[in-house]
């Protein structure tokens, strides 16, 4: 059965504000958490506050922009089929290329505000990453061929649903899936990563479980497997399971409980080695630690 996200989303995006919480019973919820509001109050919560209660930017980093990229080429690359099915490998490979250097182009103001100086190195870097994962891609698409398919009907197969918002007022908690396979009756919640790590560490383990606990709360059963595209090194699925969504509504409701004030005092400092590393700091060490 295809799913059908858009109507099911429609229902949930029509809640009111007041809602927005009521299956926790905490009063004053400021704001929606995700994934990644959720793994910052984990990692300090002072870093929470700077960032979610006083909205302060975050900087500009070249990390951010290489992940943007090559979030939008993967996403781009399937808006249309294969005309020439007999070169179909040198098309995807054009056509993966083209987008990267289409993307990285559009990026360019903001790698001029950074004063990148080595830009080609990082231009290369997303070029392996992107032709690493497209490399995979058309490997997954030969053994759909073996199996009698046309290189189109491969492609389509292949195809994931794209970049889908889910949220769950009832937890107050919202993500962007960048990838839903639907195959054999198989369903697969994917989330692209440039990370040069290929451990699905904690932090990538609660992502994933609030991943299943919004497809659960979307279409009445959690995912078959969630797992990780590291773009540098490959694939990793692990069976999604009703633990993962408990452990998921448990995070969150931590999370909230503990960020109804707007006070600093009650987000305390967390410091750890990401306070200041060797080339770089935390975004918000200055008015932390220099104020
Ligand atoms: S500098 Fe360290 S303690 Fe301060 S906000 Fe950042 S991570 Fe937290």
């Amino acid at each position: 059965m295809p799913i059908n996200i858009g109507d099911e989303m429609g229902k949930t995006e029509s809640k009111t504000d007041k809602e927005i919480g009521y299956e926790l019973g905490i009063p004053n919820i400021h704001r929606v958490q995700s994934p990644s509001s959720i793994n910052t109050f984990r990692q300090c919560p002072r870093k929470y506050f700077y960032h979610y209660i006083e909205q302060r930017p975050t900087k500009p980093s070249i990390h951010l922009v290489k992940g943007s990229v090559a979030h939008s080429v993967l996403e781009d690359f399937f808006d249309n089929g294969i005309i020439d099915e007999k070169e179909y490998k040198t098309i995807l490979r054009t056509r993966a290329s083209a987008l990267l250097k289409t993307r990285w182009l559009s990026a360019g103001e903001q790698l001029k505000k950074m004063a990148i100086t080595d830009e080609e190195l990082h231009f290369s870097d997303l070029a392996i990453m992107v032709s690493n994962w497209l490399e995979d891609f058309l490997k997954k698409m030969e053994k759909e061929i073996a199996t009698g398919k046309t290189p189109n009907e491969a492609f389509k197969v292949l195809t994931p649903i794209r970049e889908r918002k889910y949220v769950h007022n009832g937890y107050a908690v919202q993500g962007f899936i960048d990838a839903i396979h639907e195959q054999d009756g198989k369903i697969t919640v994917l989330d692209y990563k440039t990370s040069k790590r290929d451990d699905i560490s904690d932090e990538y383990f609660l992502q994933l479980a609030i991943y299943a606990l919004l497809y659960k709360h979307q279409h009445g059963k959690i995912p078959d497997q969630v797992g990780l595209v590291f773009l540098r090194h490959g694939e990793k699925t692990i069976e999604a399971t009703e633990n993962m969504v408990d452990h998921a509504i448990k995070e969150i409701k931590y999370v909230h409980e503990n960020t109804t004030s707007k006070k600093l005092d009650d987000y305390p400092q967390k410091k750890s080695g990401l306070c200041k590393w060797s080339i770089g700091q935390c975004d918000f060490y200055e008015p932390c630690f220099e104020r």
